[in-house]
């Protein structure tokens, strides 16, 4: 096996056995599904070649990766089957948990996006015979990489925020604005703190996909464990400016919940009012509400929405001039004190 020597982002030295794709890091590219392997250090300057030779970026070096044809495409729903494309498997773990697992048919790699239940993880493998190839992890809260290690076997390897010291396993220390590509479809990480000051999200940006783990939920979002009410509405704000037919999906079914919060401080938005109706609708045919799509959070989410909607500031009597960082504080306080 080709032993391939990697520059990370704080300048350690990793080894690297398995991956018979690309890969670059921090400020530039990870890659892991073309022919080499490339990781790049802090700086813009340079990166390391599988043969850990050191070269500099130039301007044509991101078209090194190959990126995927318009046919790649996630689905919006439970799975994506497509020659030629990604594929999505969605599926529940845990009480309330789902599980993602990202498949490229050509190159056989198979990415788990957390890992709640390795038990769940792997009947889901075995039942499409794939193979575990990469972990992406979002933050480190037990119901998200509980699995890590029961699926961790030689050629999986483990990615995760660099800004958080506590991921089981992890190979690959992902900061904001790191892309990775994943068979050539590239996905932006995003620091997405709040609800653990760690957290990232991977943005994908041609397939029009977010994996935000929980930092923004369907109607809703993360508790604020770690995190500071800026930095979670910065994280909000910025997962705001992605474009409205992204597809979010997110790391639990807790839309019903979410939304009778939404309607106890927004319940004259027409939007709102709408979607609440279909949500119940769907969970009464026992289908999942997520993916959503960013722009049906915009119009409905009321943590995206403190700064724009009077009716909400009103209802957290908001005081004129109040930022949107404490109007979200102010929100996400109602929220967990919410019994409705
Ligand atoms: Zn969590």
């Amino acid at each position: 096996m080709q032993r391939l020597l990697l520059m990370a982002t704080v300048g350690l030295i990793r080894s690297v056995s398995s991956f018979t794709s690309s890969l670059y890091a921090a400020k530039s590219l990870l890659a892991f599904a073309s022919s080499s392997l490339v990781t790049s250090s802090s700086s813009p300057s340079r990166y390391y070649t599988f043969d850990g030779s050191c070269q500099p970026i130039n301007s044509n070096s991101n078209n090194r990766l190959s990126r995927r044809s318009s046919s790649t495409s996630f689905s919006h729903g439970m799975m994506s089957k497509s020659a030629g494309s990604l594929e999505v498997v969605q599926f529940p773990c845990l009480g309330d948990n789902y599980g993602y697992l990202i498949h490229d048919p050509k190159t056989g790699q198979t990415a788990a996006v957390d890992t709640p239940c390795a038990t769940s993880y792997k009947r889901e493998l075995d039942k499409r015979g794939w193979k575990l190839t990469h972990i992406l992890n979002t933050h480190h809260h037990s119901d998200h990489v509980g699995g890590n290690m029961a699926l961790k076997s030689e050629g999986v390897k483990v990615f995760g925020p660099a800004n958080d010291g506590n991921i089981p396993g992890i190979d690959v220390r992902l900061a904001d604005n790191d892309t990775l590509s994943f068979s050539g479809a590239n996905a932006v990480v995003m620091d997405v703190g709040g609800h653990t000051r760690g957290h990232i999200a991977y943005y994908f940006p041609e397939e029009k996909s977010a994996f935000v783990g929980d930092s923004l939920f369907a109607l809703g979002c993360g508790r604020m464990f770690e995190g500071t009410p800026q930095q979670f509405w910065t994280s909000l704000q910025r997962l705001r400016n992605l474009p409205d037919d992204t597809s979010i999906y997110c790391a639990h079914e807790y839309t019903e919940s979410n939304a009778r919060f939404a309607m106890s401080v927004e319940p004259s938005n027409p939007n709102l009012v709408r979607r609440v109706e279909e949500i119940k609708a769907k969970r009464a045919r026992g289908e999942p509400t997520v993916p959503s799509l960013l722009g049906e959070e915009k119009a409905t989410n009321p943590f995206l929405r403190g700064d724009i909607s009077s009716e909400i500031r009103n209802n957290v009597c908001a005081s004129e001039g109040e930022d949107g960082a404490s109007i979200f504080h102010k929100l996400r306080l109602r929220k967990d004190n919410f019994r409705g």
